[in-house]
């Protein structure tokens, strides 16, 4: 099958005497790569492992005309590699740049971080195999390390060796994450507020801790677009901040899970980002409940008849307890969180006093905390009758048996 009188064109060696093994040459795959540069082929090339020897590799024997043994593997390179590699690292969080991405180092050292590059760049010879390579890392100074490459592999039956150095010199940057941190950016706000009041102390620093507890576990999950940008506390309540419109509805969402209250939100176009696509802000509006668990109430839907009621839960249907009878109340549907109720204080502003006298099974005998006269008041069924002491409060609407803590 072979040609008898074919001349290395490089050297001028008849071919004939030399070697069969060389009358295949590289050139299938670099005819190939001639017309498939721009499609998958060269697409996989940049990202493949070195240990692919599939990768289209550029070759000084492209020449579909086959050169002697000796030829070829004086031309011959195992692998190419860049003359050096920059790795930029952020000078905020640590985090390396690859390709478009930033990525948190983490526990892994910055040689790691070289090696992998290392290993991205070298673009192995098509005809390799059995490619193998190990790397001598030396640390130059603190922002470069030298790879001293060592690679083998099995061309065309002969093992060949061969050894590289690239330096990897990390440079300083800043990730797209601190880089919005510095600059206070933020795409959602959450605003807590309440219903016909101020929110609470405890609302106020307990939303905070969702917001910042939420984002945390984001983050620690490793999407690095999650930041909180900024608390703030205002008369009305509490803004919070947020980068992206995910979290904001999450956190909202979170807020009203534990209080109870609904959200609103509306979007307001900012500005157009780099690519011209439209930004928009969203606010997320928190109403917390008018009324909220301890708070005492008489509701007026009947006449105020029923007396007052104290506060259990305020998500759904306002629920709670009747003073006069212990019976269980539950607002209409209609009223959902805020029926029409005046506040008469809060559970905290009870009392102990002495349970004087046990009347009948709908009165009891208490001191009047305040006078120390003896009043005869309303008996509901969670009082204990052999208590010494039971909680009371005084209001607006009497003296009234709390429960028992
Ligand atoms: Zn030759
Ligand atoms: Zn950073």
């Amino acid at each position: 099958m072979s040609e008898s009188r074919a001349f290395c064109p490089r050297c001028g060696d008849s071919i004939e005497g030399s070697a069969d093994s060389v009358e295949e040459p590289a050139a299938s795959p670099s005819a190939e790569r001639g017309s498939s540069a721009d499609d998958d082929r060269a697409g996989t090339a940049g990202a493949s492992a070195p240990a692919d020897a599939g990768t289209p590799v550029a070759d000084a024997t492209t020449d579909r005309t086959p050169l002697c043994t000796d030829c070829y593997f004086e031309a011959f390179v195992l692998a190419d590699a860049p003359a050096r590699i920059e790795v930029a690292v952020c000078a905020g969080c640590g985090a390396v740049e690859r390709g478009e991405r930033w990525v948190d180092v983490g526990a892994r050292d910055y040689t790691d971080v070289a090696v992998e590059a290392v290993s991205e760049a070298l673009e192995v010879h098509v005809d390799a195999e059995e490619f193998a390579w190990g790397v001598d890392p030396e640390q130059v100074d603190e922002n470069t390390i030298r790879m001293h490459c060592g690679l083998s592999a099995v061309v065309r039956g002969r093992p060949i060796e061969e050894h590289v150095t690239v330096p990897v010199k990390f440079s300083r940057g800043t990730c797209r994450r601190c880089g919005r941190i510095a600059g206070d950016y933020y795409a959602s706000t959450v605003q807590v507020r309440a219903d016909g009041r101020t929110p609470t102390d405890e609302e106020v620093g307990r939303a905070a801790e969702i917001a910042r507890e939420y984002v945390a576990d984001r983050e620690a999950a490793g999407d690095r677009d999650a930041f909180v940008s900024k608390i703030t506390e205002s008369a009305d309540g509490l803004d919070i901040r947020v980068s992206t419109t995910q979290l904001g509805r999450a956190i909202a969402d979170r807020i009203v899970g534990q209080f109870g209250g609904d959200v609103s939100d509306s979007e307001t176009l900012v500005t157009e980002d780099e690519d011209g696509d439209e930004v928009y802000r969203v606010s997320y509006a928190v109403r917390l409940p008018r009324f909220r668990p301890g708070d005492v109430i008489e509701p007026a839907a009947d006449g105020g008849e029923g007396g007052p009621v104290l506060v259990e839960s305020a998500r759904g249907n306002l629920k709670g307890v009747r003073l006069k009878t212990g019976e269980p109340y539950e607002a209409d549907a209609g009223d959902a969180t805020a029926p029409d109720a005046r506040r008469l204080g809060r559970r905290e502003d009870g009392v102990e006093t002495t349970l004087v006298a046990v009347a009948d099974d709908r009165a009891v005998q208490v001191l009047d905390p305040e006078t120390y006269e003896t009043k005869t008041i309303a008996r509901p069924d969670y009082l204990d009758p052999d208590a010494e002491t039971v909680p009371v409060l005084k209001s607006r609407a009497g003296l009234h048996v709390l429960p028992a803590e």
